[in-house]
């Protein structure tokens, strides 16, 4: 097979900086200070030191954006558009070196990193360069929020960074991003990119740190909006805390997403698009297909040929171009999918797993498929966050749904079937923000994502992602009719 992809331009560019980090604000580094370490979990080498943003920290990056808005949010749509177009270019001029950083330090495969965050991510800015000058004309009568404070996790760190940065800019308000602190070298890089294509100062600051720095942004009190993907708990801690503030908030939250698959499916495309639903990136994905439900008269064959196709999957160095499962994001989330996969079986599930090794250092975790559940069974109510797929069967349509529907989750779902009309009935019903059929994973800056109950609520991408960065007002000079 080819070579694995070299890791020297993203060495390189870490010793350009002396491997130590600072943030980034005004448009100026700060030094680096109280600082916590990042490494490759495929390997548990350092890569750098980072910054832990304290609130004065935060504080003068709130200070750097709100300095900045004025100018940039009284700049037409076409020069906010200029900017983000260079971004989204230097991006993709770029790509190679965000792509072998981003897997270096996230542990996802450097074919996902090469051809799905790094490209989408760039897609993201050109659809919202195109968006910006069209907010006149589409949003009468509204302004941008202000200084926006987002939050966002490790899983797809650029292209994470990408939703949240792209649509906040192109409506104008400017912002103070926290990257996730097992992740923040492409936020640190873009921060970078930004300088480089002369983006006005203050208008884009990257503060790094853990939980601390978040709370210090939620709690600030000159942000305008919080914009938060993580975890469910989180979300809710911080719900609460701007309740009554007057801040505005878009959750992204957790999933338990199903995928269900009736007798009548082309069982091969079913089967690879599953591949794809739970164990990309490691299953460390929000909208994870991680529920199958399988109709009772396909099940066993189709549980078989699951497995055959499981133990093709290559686990493995992350810079190998074949490899299909890489290293989870550091040992913290191994152990927590290791005790819950305990929990499960001490419940009574079946665990399977290829035979196989698996690299000796690293947080490396095999692919699993778990069946014998009942309802109860916490590996089937509680978001596994890893590369685990939970298998359970009905026999109606009905069944299927009510199955599909029994979680406190509800960001996505998938559904196989040739029948038509099936689709069509079922998609309505499922209780999900969005619902694939014959396919999974489909991603478009165009089209709005975001979840239902406790998955969270607002959207990003297309129209729905533009109105989260606007509000409506009242025009002063607004003249009664005659
Ligand atoms: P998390 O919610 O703890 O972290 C997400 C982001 O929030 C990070 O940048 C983190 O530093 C920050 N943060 C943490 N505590 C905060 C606080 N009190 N106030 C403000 N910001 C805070 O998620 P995690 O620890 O990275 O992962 C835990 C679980 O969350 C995962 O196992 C998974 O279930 C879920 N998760 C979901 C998504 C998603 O896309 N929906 C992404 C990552 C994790």
């Amino acid at each position: 097979g080819p070579a694995p992809e070299a890791p020297d331009q993203a060495l390189d560019w870490l010793d350009s900086h002396g491997r130590a980090f600072g943030h980034f604000i005004g448009g100026k580094w700060t030094k680096p200070a109280n600082t916590f370490t990042t490494d490759n979990p495929a390997t548990g080498e350092i890569l750098a030191q980072i910054s832990a943003a304290d609130a004065g920290d935060v504080d003068k990056a709130v200070k750097a954006a709100r300095k900045a808005l004025k100018e940039w949010s009284a700049l037409s749509g076409f020069e906010r558009g200029r900017y983000l177009y260079a971004i989204a270019r230097a991006l993709q001029k770029h790509a190679r070196l965000f792509a072998v950083l981003e897997t270096l330090d996230n542990g996802k495969p450097i074919r996902e990193s090469r051809d799905l965050d790094i490209p989408l991510a760039a897609r993201h800015f050109y659809h919202h360069a195109g968006w910006a000058p069209l907010i006149d004309t589409q949003f009468p009568s509204h302004v941008p929020y202000g200084v926006c404070g987002q939050i966002i996790p490790w899983n797809f760190p650029l292209l994470m960074l990408a939703w949240k940065i792209a649509p906040a800019l192109a409506a104008g308000n400017t912002v103070v991003l926290k990257p996730a602190e097992f992740t923040s070298l492409t936020a640190l890089l873009f921060a970078e990119i930004c300088e480089r294509i002369g983006l006005p100062k203050g208008v884009v600051n990257i503060v790094t740190g853990a939980g601390e720095t978040g709370e210090a942004m939620v709690s600030h009190d000159d942000i305008d909006k919080i914009a938060f993907t993580g975890s469910t708990e989180v979300g809710k801690a911080i719900r609460s805390v701007t309740a009554g503030t007057g801040k505005g908030l878009s959750l992204e939250l957790g999933g338990k997403s199903p995928y269900v698959v009736f007798e009548d499916a082309d069982i091969d495309s079913a089967i690879e698009g599953l591949v794809d639903a739970i164990w990309f990136n490691q299953g460390q994905v929000c909208c994870a297909g991680s529920r199958l439900l399988v109709q009772e008269s396909i099940k066993e064959l189709f549980i078989a040929r699951l497995k055959r196709r499981m133990a093709t999957l290559r686990l493995g160095d992350p810079m190998d171009k074949a490899v299909d499962i890489g290293a989870m994001v550091a040992p913290v989330q191994v152990e927590r999918v290791r005790d819950l996969m305990q929990r499960g079986a001490a419940e009574g599930a079946t665990i399977y797993e290829p035979d196989g090794e698996v690299p000796s250092v690293g947080c490396f975790v095999k692919p699993a498929l778990v069946t014998n559940v009942s309802p109860a069974n916490s590996l089937v109510s509680e978001e596994i966050f890893g590369p685990v797929l939970v298998a359970m069967s009905f026999r109606t349509p009905e069944e299927a749904v009510a199955l599909a529907n029994n979680t406190r989750y509800g960001l996505a779902a998938t559904v196989w079937t040739e029948n038509v009309n099936l689709a069509l009935d079922i998609a309505p019903k499922l209780k999900a923000g969005v619902v694939w059929v014959n396919g999974t994973n489909n991603f478009d800056a165009a089209v709005g994502f975001g979840g239902y109950k406790e998955s969270g609520f607002g959207r990003e991408g297309g129209r729905e992602g533009m109105a989260a960065y606007l509000k409506p007002v009242w025009m002063k000079d607004l003249k009664p009719a005659p």
